[in-house]
């Protein structure tokens, strides 16, 4: 017998009223749906080869890559992996995958051979689109069908461009609201990274509730200049940077990475309006002594997402950039991404809060709840944040299991983060109950790191927890047991390591220990290990 009732459940929504969301259409239809105004207006500005692409341009051209990937044999349905660097290729990929129902799986180009090779089996893709550069890490992959480069293709492979020779005309297919779109993969609140399927619905409905509607606050307008550095095989670039400008009809400006001198003449040159940025990136325009030389007075939102921004570097950009309005962004790839975003993008004329994430996006509902009993939680109490709306992910890929830890029978989306909502609805981020670890942004899976450590034959047990870093937020350290009789060193480990994993998982420390601490129920107790650390740099 429960001695008392469950309290009531608080439910924190917008302060902005909710808007009609034309989730009915499809993902291209939607972002291009004010082309008939668009045409003559720049979309997409590439910073290598400084050419502009029009609207009407780009749409032509993602008609092309439709008509060109369908003759690949690509139809409704499939999936197409894109290993690229940010490009305008990028987006007729993307677009034209989207026209024919077909499904884009984007990942880091610098995976290694076996990482994108998981992701290429679990994902089902036929055909990848990526740089000469990258070739001979996917060449043998059993399953494909064509490697289609951006640039001069090594033997066997297509040019790009021979996929934009035809007339853009191609078989239209009825294209359903929950019919996949994009499948970008995440690890989620646990294990190991799995297919995110977003579908046209969810990412036109957190489009939508971005930058949809009359108010004259919002995010994005047409005569915006987007600032596109962030890589877009992450959903924070895909959607907020990209969808978001090509459906209010701004202007995108690519860059294929982060080179500052680069980005800051960019930014004066095209007068950059919106930068979407990440901590890492913040810290090094609040810090290097280059941003004096430029002129970034176009800019009048700074939008930081992805992972925690501390007050005092928010503080030193504000002050480096008076005139922007500065927020966060807080997102999770299987929440569409966008939870909440900055209210001085929308009504709120006065700035956010520092270290606030703003409010929750229109139509969707954000309650907290405590971790431990699953009880709803009033304002300003910790507890795990969830999100319900039409923008969230269907589902894990061929992982219902997964799918249904993380989001419950009454359609919540359990986030794995700890946060409250303040007296001003304002949204906090001030701890993660899930394994994940943030590497500038970049996730890096423990259960993924953890299973290649216990496949050493001189380790016996290991976990992997985050620890601190000033410059990447957070770096993945290892706690390993040895077998009996191993001497095994910390170089030779992390040598071990850096062979196998992309350049954001490699680990920063190894310490020995006699046991991994774990519950009764076999589970590792992460929090444990990271009070561990903590004393540990305490005492230093
Ligand atoms: P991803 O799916 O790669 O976008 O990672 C999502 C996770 O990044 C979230 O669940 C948070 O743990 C973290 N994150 C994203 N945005 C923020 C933010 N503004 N503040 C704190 N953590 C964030």
């Amino acid at each position: 017998q429960p001695i008392s009732a469950p309290p009531e459940l608080t439910i924190f929504r917008s302060k902005l009223p909710d808007i009609p969301l034309p989730n009915h259409l499809p993902l291209h239809t939607y972002c291009f749906e004010h082309l008939p105004e668009c045409r003559d207006l720049p979309c997409l500005i590439i910073s290598n080869s400084g050419k502009t692409y029009t609207y009407a341009e780009t749409h032509l051209l993602c008609r092309k890559a439709a008509c060109g990937l369908s003759k690949l044999g690509i139809a409704k349905g499939d999936r197409v992996m894109v290993l690229l660097q940010n490009s305008a290729e990028y987006v007729f990929a993307f677009m034209g995958a989207s026209m024919l129902g077909a499904v884009t799986t984007a990942a880091n180009p610098f995976l290694t051979s076996a990482e994108i090779l998981k992701q290429f089996k679990s994902s089902g893709a036929k055909l990848i689109i990526t740089h000469a550069a990258y070739v001979d890490k996917i060449r043998n992959f059993e399953g494909m069908t064509a490697i289609v480069t951006v640039d001069e293709p090594p033997e066997g492979c297509l040019h790009f461009s021979h996929i934009l020779e035809n007339d853009g005309k191609f078989e239209e297919v009825e294209i359903g609201s929950e019919d996949p779109v994009a499948m970008p993969y995440s690890s989620g609140t646990t294990g190991l990274p799995k297919g995110v399927v977003l579908t046209h619905k969810s990412l036109v409905s957190s489009v939508a509730q971005q930058v949809d509607g009359e108010d004259p606050n919002l995010y994005v307008k047409r005569d915006d200049v987007l600032l596109c550095v962030l890589p877009l095989f992450h959903i924070f670039s895909l959607n907020s940077v990209l969808l978001c400008a090509l459906r209010a009809g701004a202007a995108v400006f690519i860059m294929p990475k982060f080179e500052i001198n680069t980005m800051l003449a960019g930014i004066e040159k095209h007068r950059v309006t919106i930068a979407a940025v990440v901590p890492p990136l913040v810290l090094a325009m609040a810090k290097s002594p280059e941003v004096e030389k430029y002129d970034l007075g176009s800019i009048r939102i700074v939008l930081s997402g992805a992972a925690p921004l501390g007050k005092e570097l928010q503080e030193a950009l504000r002050n480096r950039l008076p005139q922007a309005v500065f927020g966060q962004g807080y997102g999770m790839t299987e929440a569409g991404p966008v939870l909440s975003m900055c209210p001085a993008f929308a009504k709120n004329p006065t700035p956010a809060k520092s270290g606030s994430c703003g409010t929750v996006v229109r139509n969707a509902e954000l309650k907290v709840i405590d971790p431990e009993t699953g009880f709803s939680l009033g304002r300003n109490q910790p507890g795990e944040i969830c999100i319900r709306g039409p923008q969230i992910m269907k589902g894990y890929l061929n992982d219902p299991e997964a799918t249904a830890t993380t989001i419950d029978i009454e359609g919540w989306l359990h986030t794995g983060d700890i946060g409250f909502v303040d007296d001003d609805d304002e949204v906090f981020i001030v701890d993660r109950v899930k394994e994940l670890i943030k590497f500038k942004g970049f996730q890096v899976p423990p259960a993924e790191l953890e299973s290649l450590l216990i496949n050493h034959p001189s380790i016996t047990d290991a976990a992997v927890v985050p620890q601190i870093d000033e410059a990447a937020g957070e770096v993945p350290v290892a706690f390993v047991v040895r077998t009996n009789d191993s001497d095994i060193t910390e170089e030779a480990i992390k040598e071990y390591i850096s062979k196998q994993v992309v350049f954001y998982k490699r680990l920063h420390k190894v310490y020995f220990i006699h046991a991994i601490p774990k519950s009764p129920t076999g589970k590792i107790l992460r929090k444990d290990l990271r009070a561990k650390l903590a004393a540990a740099s305490a005492a230093v």
